[in-house]
């Protein structure tokens, strides 16, 4: 079946795109095992010099590929430069840095040498989401082809024409054929390949259900897998915090990417001294924020990535009412053609509720007010995900102490959960296993051989 992708700003179809046929895709995947045989043999200076050119490929056309997001997802135009930008740092971090990450490991032994060797492992199948559609694709590629791995990447079908410049990018700054391929395939066609034997390995981020798809299918396979999959942040205001600051903060981190991060912060936990006053002054900012043309600088929020997406958070949001949530802020849709939907503030969500453990991919904020820290702690990681999480209160011991007690991957103190190429990313629970970028990263499809000689 083809793909039409669609500007969700006012629903204009953009262009069509034909699926690879099945003779196709397994050319493409034969083309990534060849290459794979010479590029583990390119030295990494090799491989630095080229993928240096993806950064600066990256940083000159930077208005292009920008627009391009926020054409097919309707990201708005700063973020999308800021994603590109992101893009190019995380190449040169991967580029730079992946002689000393992997440099052999010397081991302490009896009578003997040893030391670990990081060895690529072959071609790698990427599922990649439409949220973050350069981002997603870049994290899981340079960290990847710096080791000397391949990557064939099935992208969201809604950010098609994303995947194929990405594609070109790889091209155009010399790669060889096969060493970045991007495969337009339906998801059912996923199982498939990673089934093939010329596959080494997966990696997903996407949706809890997609990824137990992937990961049940490499582990049937019996390859290695990582999965980034959904989150429900916590965001713990404490009685000590700036709340100025916190209030700033929660804005940010819950309207980023017009709600749909899964580091989003999604679920504002406030102690009851000052839940109050932060309510009031979080209103107030979304209740300010204006809607309006991705394209245009001055919008604060733009459309969601499809109707779909708005349509299923609509859905959500009534499921919630229904339920018994108080709607202070939004709730609903504005009247207008595309993907929209309005800055929203629920409260009174108890556990158990259909809400209470579902990710609001949008710009949806669920307020919880408790009585302590200890209870913050505990409805905090009454969650069955465990993606991101942030805590806001002066004072920083407190803060670590909080922190280390949050069953999630990542917490920040005073500012929300954010991806940088020297940190490693990644959840535990049903937010998946396994971590990008950092050092970590590039450590996740390697095999870490041991050799030893006395
Ligand atoms: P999705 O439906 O899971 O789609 C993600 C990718 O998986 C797409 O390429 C999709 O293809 C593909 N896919 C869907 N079902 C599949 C299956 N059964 N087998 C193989 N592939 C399949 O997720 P989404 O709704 O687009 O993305 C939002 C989700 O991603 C949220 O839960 C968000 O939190 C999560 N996310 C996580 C991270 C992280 O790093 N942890 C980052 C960003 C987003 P089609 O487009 O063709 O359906």
């Amino acid at each position: 079946m083809s793909v039409t992708t669609i500007n969700p700003a006012n629903d204009q179809e953009l262009r069509t795109y034909q699926p690879l046929t099945r003779e196709e895709v397994f050319d493409a995947i034969g083309r990534a095992d060849e290459a794979f045989s010479d590029w583990r043999q390119t030295s990494l200076e090799h491989r630095k010099e080229l993928m240096l050119k993806v950064a600066s490929e990256l940083r000159a056309k930077t208005d292009e590929f920008a627009k391009l997001i926020t054409t097919e997802m309707g990201k708005r135009i700063s973020e999308a430069r800021g994603e590109i930008t992101f893009c190019a740092e995380i190449v040169e971090f991967y580029a730079n840095g992946a002689s000393e990450f992997l440099s052999d490991h010397e081991m302490e032994v009896e009578d003997a040498e040893a030391y670990i060797q990081y060895a690529p492992i072959g071609a790698l199948m990427g599922v990649m989401p439409w949220n973050f559609p350069f981002y997603q694709v870049i994290r899981f590629a340079a960290p990847n082809i710096m080791a000397g791995n391949t990557v064939l990447v099935k992208h969201a079908s809604i950010v098609a024409g994303c995947a194929e410049r990405i594609e070109q990018l790889f091209r155009d700054s010399g790669l060889p054929e096969g060493v970045f391929t991007n495969l337009i395939i339906p998801s059912e066609f996923v199982d498939t390949i990673i089934a093939d034997n010329r596959i080494a390995g997966a990696s997903l981020t996407g949706s809890e259900k997609a990824g137990a798809a992937v990961a049940a299918q490499a582990g049937k396979n019996l390859k290695r897998s990582v999965l980034e999959l959904g989150g429900n942040d916590p965001f713990i205001v404490l009685e000590d915090a700036d709340l100025e600051n916190a209030v700033a903060m929660a804005v940010k981190g819950r309207m980023v990417n017009t709600g749909q991060s899964c580091v989003a912060s999604k679920r504002f936990i406030v102690v009851e001294d000052v839940a109050e006053e932060f309510v009031q002054a979080f209103k107030e900012q979304l209740a300010g924020m204006k809607l309006g043309d991705p394209m245009d600088e001055e919008t604060d929020l733009g459309p969601l990535s499809s109707e779909d997406a708005a349509q299923r958070l609509d859905s959500q949001v009534q499921e919630a009412v229904n339920a018994g949530a108080t709607v202070l802020l939004g709730g609903n849709r504005p009247e207008r053609a595309g993907a929209w939907f309005n800055p929203t503030i629920l409260t009174d969500i108890s556990p158990g509720d259909p809400t209470f453990d579902q990710e609001l991919f949008g710009p949806v904020a669920t307020i919880y007010r408790v009585k302590d820290e200890e209870e913050a702690i505990s409805l905090a990681n009454n969650s069955s995900f465990g993606l991101g999480g942030s805590v806001y209160t002066k004072d920083i011991e407190r803060a670590k102490r909080v922190a280390e007690q949050i069953d999630t991957g990542m917490v920040f103190i005073n500012q929300p959960t954010n991806s940088q190429a020297e940190l490693p990313f990644g959840g535990t629970k049903n937010s998946g296993y396994g971590r990008e970028l950092s050092r970590l990263g590039i450590l996740e499809f390697v095999n870490k051989k041991l050799i030893h000689h006395r």
